[in-house]
């Protein structure tokens, strides 16, 4: 097994002018991966992958990656250590679909992102057949998938993603929960924030944030042998 994991937040606290957020968050990641952060609206999922990827600062507590302390490293360089943030709003709307992928890919400086392009069409076709189209002719579930293919085009070792379900139709969630699972049979580790439970099905383990504190962490089983976590998740008894 890997003696670091790939990811590693300890003690993370972070907020907003006088007010504070997260409390203490502890959450790590391993190579390949895929870990779930579940949490109802409002309880601290955006700010603590912002504060992850250097978008926003951690007051206290440290993040390693890959081993390296990035707690005050600047977004950009995180990303050169391997680490892609995809936002809600992750594409440009006025760019077309093959500029947007060669963003994704120059922020990596990569030296062919015409290449890079060419093979992240082999897993979206559709984006090919639109690629001179702006962004915002795409459907929703299709900028999804141009928002999933901006951010592998930097080639990341790790893709931290905010509510990849956000504005999504139930059979387009279907899709980028089959979209996800291929990337992690290739390898990629994911740490995915969402408040939909079905992206359990993709989970290797679940961290569940209230109120800016981890209130549980441990694998999909472990979740749902819990009862007070079943219900308040599942609606079940
Ligand atoms: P959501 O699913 O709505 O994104 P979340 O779990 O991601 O929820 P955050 O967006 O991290 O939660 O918000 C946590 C708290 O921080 C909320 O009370 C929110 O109002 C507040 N907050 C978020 N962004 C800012 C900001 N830029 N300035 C001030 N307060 C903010």
């Amino acid at each position: 097994p890997d003696a670091a994991p790939l990811l590693h937040a300890k003690g993370v606290d972070a907020g907003y002018g006088t007010m504070q957020v997260l409390w203490g968050v502890d959450l790590d990641v391993r190579s390949g991966e895929t870990v779930l952060l579940l949490g109802a609206n409002g309880a601290g999922k955006t700010t603590f992958l912002k504060s992850l990827v250097g978008l926003i600062e951690a007051r206290q507590g440290s993040i390693t990656l890959g081993g390296e302390d990035v707690t005050r490293m600047r977004s950009s360089d995180r990303m050169r250590l391997g680490m892609t943030y995809m936002s809600e709003l992750a594409v440009f709307p006025d760019l077309s679909i093959e500029e947007n992928i060669r963003v994704g890919a120059q922020a990596l400086g990569h030296a062919n992102p015409g290449a890079r392009a060419a093979e992240l069409y082999g897993l979206f076709p559709v984006l090919r057949e639109k690629r001179r189209a702006p962004a915002s002719s795409l459907s929703g579930g299709q900028r999804k998938m141009l928002g999933i293919a901006k951010a592998l085009a930097a080639e990341p070792r790790l893709l931290v993603m905010d509510e990849p379900s956000a504005g999504l139709s139930p059979l387009f969630v279907k899709e980028v929960i089959r979209i996800l699972s291929d990337l992690r049979g290739r390898g990629l580790a994911l740490l995915i924030a969402e408040q939909n439970i079905g992206f359990l099905e993709v989970a290797t383990r679940v961290f569940v944030l209230e109120g800016g504190r981890i209130r549980f962490s441990g694998t999909v089983a472990e979740m749902t042998d819990n009862e007070a976590l079943r219900r308040a998740y599942f609606g079940l008894k």
